[in-house]
């Protein structure tokens, strides 16, 4: 067009056609005009007004006779079906017209319109009958009591029964599209679910009870506006997954975590369950000290004690436990090598002592009996390893189950840190991301998606509540 407006012939044709179509414009309004003024002037003028009136009696009148004729007609047929014959043959015809299919769909817009009609005036009649009924507070009561009785039941013994009924399956319905776990009575089949397919792909294969997918109410409810759940999978809502290194214990999981939260757990005094008293201090921690201070061991399954505490001159603990220090600096490594927020932080893990280890031992035997090793009788040899079982005399909890009874190190002594002590606690409002380096196990060193790369915004107290629904 714009290559074409270059043009002087193209400009000027384009300018006469629209000055013409105005002009067209222009004298349709004047002939509009001038005609309503004919008119009212002619209907100034009595004959014409009674032409015009008859006029329009006659149209009427043609109305009603039509109105007659339907009448006569329909009077006709009813007579006609008196007959066998013309019934038989009414039947036939139809018969002929129903193998068109536009004759069938046809019939059944029809019909659906009539349904749709009938429906919102049944509708609309029980309304305004309950709404007067419920004026009176008898039936308001009457209602009550049968929605009672239809919940918890008649008799005691029925009540009990109901009860057992309804707790006899625990949160075990996992929905498909949240994978939030749930009771039976808030959950529905996937496939009885009335959604479009469109909403039906934005749920996952998960399958849960009876290997079937269910869909819980609140997703349900989002899904059937064609809306995004808010908590769903496909919204970002999902845990990283976690990889076989990071299966810690507490203290394991503390000595590689770069900030400690120091706060108050208490059981409830029912339910068994836990809360948190008082304030929660953050506290960042340099991990380097304590990775350095660990003992280098080449087996997986040596234990050591060690003893947090908040300052190395405290007497008392914070925690104690015997940890596994081949385990810790592999989730240390892992993270590493795999999260954004320990990269930055120029951890530097001594990786050769696992070999200089190995040879060392190699030599030691080599020198003992004068002939040296293979791998695989390295290998036989740490599978048929005898090794004692020592309890910690200290009270420390955790993994008691194996210890060591390598010569190299005193397995009696505990080793004690306190990474917290000289550092200044960071208020939880500005450290971002304290949430992800408290918890490397179950954040895997992985922040949470931001409210930008989602279809829906989700609010931090539903993240919370999400998070303690799946845990
Ligand atoms: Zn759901």
């Amino acid at each position: 067009m714009t290559k074409a407006r270059q043009n002087k012939e193209f400009r000027e044709s384009e300018l006469k056609a629209k000055q013409r179509s105005r002009e067209q414009i222009d004298t349709k309004q004047k002939e509009r005009k001038s005609t309503l003024k004919a008119k009212t002037k002619a209907r100034q003028n009595k004959e014409f007004r009674e032409s015009e009136l008859k006029a329009k009696q006659r149209s009427r009148e043609e109305l009603e006779t039509k109105q007659k004729e339907r009448k006569s007609t329909l009077k006709a047929k009813i007579k006609a079906r008196q007959r066998k014959e013309y019934c038989d043959l009414e039947i036939e015809m139809k018969r002929l017209l129903r193998k068109n299919p536009l004759q069938l769909e046809k019939e059944r817009l029809k019909k659906q319109e009539n349904r749709k009609v009938h429906r919102q005036m049944e509708r609309c009649r029980d309304k305004l009958s309950k709404a007067t009924k419920r004026k009176t507070f008898a039936l308001v009561d009457h209602e009550r009591l049968l929605n009672k009785k239809r919940h918890i039941g008649c008799t005691i013994d029925e009540s009990i029964v109901k009860f057992h009924a309804r707790v006899a399956n625990g949160p075990i319905y996992a929905c498909s599209c949240c994978h939030q776990t749930w009771f039976r009575k808030s959950v529905v089949q996937l496939d009885k679910a009335h959604i479009t397919l469109e909403s039906r792909q934005l749920c996952t294969d998960l399958t849960s009870v009876d290997g079937k997918q269910w869909l819980c109410s609140t997703c349900l409810a989002s899904l059937k506006e064609e809306k995004v759940p808010k908590l769903s999978v496909k919204n970002g809502m999902l845990w990283p997954k976690k990889p076989e290194v990071l299966n810690l214990h507490p203290l394991e999981e503390r000595l590689i975590s770069q900030r400690i939260p120091f706060m108050q757990i208490r059981e409830l005094p029912r339910g068994g369950q836990l809360s948190a008293k008082g304030n929660i201090v953050n506290v960042p921690v340099d991990i380097q000290p304590t990775i350095n201070a660990l003992p280098r061991q080449v087996d997986e399954h040596v234990t050591i004690a060690v003893k947090l505490k908040k300052r190395l001159s405290h007497k008392s603990s914070c925690f104690s436990e015997n940890i596994r220090p081949k385990v810790v600096l592999k989730a240390l490594k892992w993270l590493m090598e795999n999260s954004e927020l320990y990269k930055s932080e120029n951890i530097k893990i001594d990786e050769t002592w696992e070999k200089r280890i190995t040879e060392a031992n190699d030599e030691l035997i080599t020198e003992l009996t004068g002939s040296s090793r293979s791998k695989d009788d390295r290998d036989s040899e740490e599978a048929s390893d005898d090794f004692c079982e020592i309890s910690a005399d200290d009270g420390t909890q955790g993994n008691t189950d194996t210890l060591v009874d390598d010569t190299d190190f005193d397995t009696n002594k505990i080793y004690v840190f306190a990474p917290g002590e000289n550092q200044k606690p960071i208020s939880l409002y500005e450290d971002k991301d304290a949430e992800y380096l408290c918890f490397p196990s179950i954040f895997c060193g992985q922040r949470r998606l931001d409210n930008e790369k989602r279809h829906k915004n989700v609010h931090y107290s539903d993240i919370a509540k999400w998070g303690i629904e799946k845990c």
